[in-house]
């Protein structure tokens, strides 16, 4: 069985951006998140990540609930739209400017490209230009959030030991931007503390987030969840999937439990061949029971070369 699951109750999420359909690397993350929330009798939670509204498609989060739902991965409440929770995150940035943390920041994309000391994980590191106030006749663009000096650790569930100096590798990093957006490291800080999710499973293109999102919970005074990334989705050449070509398409009730079995069987949990041709319930029946984050692989993985790709 699984001790730590039976210690606390499991709440885990899906949170899909509905920037188009269903994509075969987020299909990954909805199944093993939801198939480890439920081993144990938890709860799963579905967030729409429509926040970022320049990048939304008109009737993609429509799209995706209706495969969740054709794939019989049904959610437990009702589905949170980040759209609907500004003042949630108003809140928090309220809560964060009383510590001191946060600083508006002048500096154009372009200034902080010319001006980075380096490029970190994910491209250049604000060189702390605005960090003790605005340069004079600047106006403020965008809230940043003050990174301290520190080395961050979390033990991932796939990836094990994880560990990133925030500062150096990411810095200052923002919280709202300069359209007046705020940002997904916020936004989903705030929601998962709200819904009271403690396990987060979600795609290997978020891990190096994960150290940022864990000193804003505990800026924040929230619970840290747990983190279980998993392999991110790679074409026949080893390209990362594109949007177009990992579209999920699910016309019939067979076509579900198939994809799912190759879900299963991307994820390296060898799931019986006897259930390849089964209905959607019962693939996932078995996944849920079988679920074991230790059969998943670190590596990027080809889609459909796990013994999955029988069906083409
Ligand atoms: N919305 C993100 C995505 O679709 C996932 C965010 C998360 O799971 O934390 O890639």
């Amino acid at each position: 069985m699984y001790p730590d699951d039976q210690m606390r109750h499991v709440t885990g999420r899906f949170a899909p951006s509905p920037t188009g359909p269903l994509h075969v690397g987020s299909l990954v993350a909805a199944v093993g998140s939801y198939c480890l929330a439920r081993r144990s009798g938890g709860r799963w939670l579905v967030r729409m990540e429509d926040l970022d509204a320049p990048r939304i498609v008109p009737g993609a989060a429509e799209q995706i609930l209706r495969t969740l739902e054709v794939l019989g991965l049904e959610w437990d409440g009702a589905v949170v739209w980040q759209s609907r929770r500004k003042e949630r995150y108003e809140a928090a940035m309220q809560r964060l400017r009383e510590k001191g943390l946060v600083f508006d920041c002048a500096c154009s994309r372009r200034e902080v490209l010319a001006s980075a000391p380096h490029s970190g994980e994910e491209g250049p590191v604000y060189p702390g230009t605005c960090r003790q106030g605005i340069p004079r006749g600047r106006r403020p663009r965008a809230l940043r959030l003050r990174v301290p000096e520190e080395m961050f650790c979390f033990s991932d569930g796939v990836f094990g030991r994880v560990e990133q100096h925030l500062a150096s590798a990411v810095g200052d990093f923002v919280l709202r931007r300069a359209d007046g957006l705020f940002a997904y490291q916020l936004a989903v800080v705030v929601d998962d503390a709200d819904a009271g999710v403690n396990q987060v499973v979600r795609g290997a293109d978020l891990l190096a987030s994960t150290p940022r999102q864990i000193f804003l919970h505990c800026a924040l005074g929230t619970e840290v969840p747990g983190y279980i990334h998993l392999p991110l989705v790679l074409t026949a050449d080893g390209e990362k999937l594109s949007k177009r070509h990992g579209a999920v398409s699910v016309g019939t009730a067979g076509q579900a439990g198939m994809l799912l079995w190759r879900v299963l069987a991307f994820l390296g949990q060898e799931p019986p061949a006897s259930l390849h041709a089964a209905p959607a319930r019962e693939v996932l029946a078995w996944g849920t029971a079988h679920f074991d984050p230790s059969r998943v692989s670190r590596q990027p993985r080809q889609w459909g070369t796990t013994g999955g790709d029988r069906d083409g």
